[in-house]
């Protein structure tokens, strides 16, 4: 149809150069090409990975970028050879792509994708051009999903088609910070019934692995965060103990082993800092443990362990968006949401209009949500 060759203006929140606070802008956006989808944002979350990029964490993004990785919208227009998506379909957005045809995606295993920015960038769209300009310049996407933006363009595979009685607002959640912490428990670390787990960080992902140890029968649930405002919602969600590192005299894996015996048997990092994740993988289990890594320290950083700790039996494992497979999940996963099998509600502490969104950035940084 005609609408497929028209640029779009609208309003974006665009990162000119690292540091800077983002800037909402119009933009323009331009037709999909083969391939990819151009989306009506209506809602979009906010996740720690957004402000790392403000921050310049990002070794392989280029600056100016629309970031936003969490969104859910409607079709607006598709480009040839689209066929899993049409106008008006409701979708969710996803930075883990899933190709359908790389060793990755054809491995039931793993829930990687050779499309991922940590194998190549994912700044510009596949065909190494972008869809965005403003003020005469090419602006990057983020991730492919650029969500901060009224409109965006991304390839079919970074998208799903979402039953049509999704609430936007509240299942844009389940683009990154749900299914990561949920996943962590579920798919990752498969928690057993019974067990002991800890989680560092109480942020969205972390407040969503306290949710996955719950669903996966976790009969003691300690969550750690420095911030004790965290810990009512925790509680509500399913932990048994909270704890603030600062109340200690001694390290906290010293603290964690004194109230476990052992160690716990799984323990997972979601605050993104090099040192919770020595204390999460020192406060493991000896011999049966598994630490699992959520957060995302910043870039470039190096952690030194005792290699005792693994030469002993523990685990030591990583997760990218929770290892589910992205467009095969997101739909399940919103059916259980509207079957209500876990609360994403709960996560939601503020709605901003989409203008507003330095003070939602404002709002994570000082641990407010
Ligand atoms: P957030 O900033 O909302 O939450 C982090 C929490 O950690 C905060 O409550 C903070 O008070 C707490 N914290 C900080 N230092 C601490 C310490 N020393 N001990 C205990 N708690 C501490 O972040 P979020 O949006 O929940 O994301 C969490 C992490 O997960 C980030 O690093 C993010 O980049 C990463 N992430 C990874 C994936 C993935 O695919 N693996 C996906 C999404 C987010
Ligand atoms: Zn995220
Ligand atoms: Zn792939």
């Amino acid at each position: 149809s005609l609408c497929c060759f028209q640029v779009i203006r609208c309003k974006a929140a665009v990162a000119w150069a690292v540091g800077k606070p983002l800037s909402v802008e119009e933009v323009e956006v331009a037709p999909p090409k083969a391939g990819e989808v151009r989306i009506k944002m209506v809602a979009t979350g906010i996740c720690r990975t957004d402000e790392n990029l403000r921050q310049g964490f990002f070794a392989n993004i280029d600056f100016p970028v629309i970031p936003g990785h969490e969104g859910a919208g409607i079709v607006e227009s598709t480009g040839e050879g689209v066929t899993s998506v049409k106008p008006g379909d409701k979708v969710i957005l996803f930075c883990v792509p899933q190709c359908g045809k790389c060793i990755f995606c054809l491995n039931p295993e793993s829930n990687f994708c050779l499309k991922a920015h940590l194998y190549e960038s994912q700044c510009v769209l596949p065909d190494k051009t972008t869809r965005f300009s403003c003020k005469g310049k090419q602006i990057h996407h983020f991730l492919w999903v650029s969500t901060f933006a009224e409109y965006t363009v991304v390839p079919e595979y970074a998208v799903a088609k979402t039953d049509a009685a999704a609430p936007l607002d509240k299942v844009c959640l389940l683009a990154c910070g749900f299914p990561t912490g949920y996943g962590a428990a579920i798919n990752s670390a498969k928690v057993k019934p019974g067990s002991t787990c800890a989680v560092f960080g109480l942020g969205g992902v972390g407040l969503s692995v306290v949710m996955g140890c719950k669903a996966a029968g976790a009969s003691r649930i300690i969550a750690i965060d420095i911030n004790k405002d965290k810990f009512a919602k925790a509680k509500e969600l399913g932990a048994t103990d909270c704890i603030n590192p600062q109340d200690f005299q001694k390290p906290i894996h010293e603290v964690l082993i004194g109230m476990t015996g052992y160690g716990a048997d799984y323990t997972f990092e979601a605050a993104g800092k090099q040192d919770t994740l020595a204390a999460a993988m020192t406060s493991c289990k000896v011999s049966t443990g598994t630490c699992i890594m959520v957060g995302d320290p910043d870039a470039g950083s190096m952690l030194t362990i005792d290699p005792m700790l693994l030469l002993s039996g523990r685990a030591w494992k990583g997760n990218m968006l929770g290892g589910w497979k992205m467009r095969d999940s997101v739909p399940k996963l919103v059916s259980s949401y509207l079957e209500k099998k876990f609360n994403l509600d709960v996560l939601i502490t503020h709605t901003l209009p989409f203008t507003k969104v330095n003070e939602g950035l404002e709002l994570l940084r000082a641990g407010k949500r």
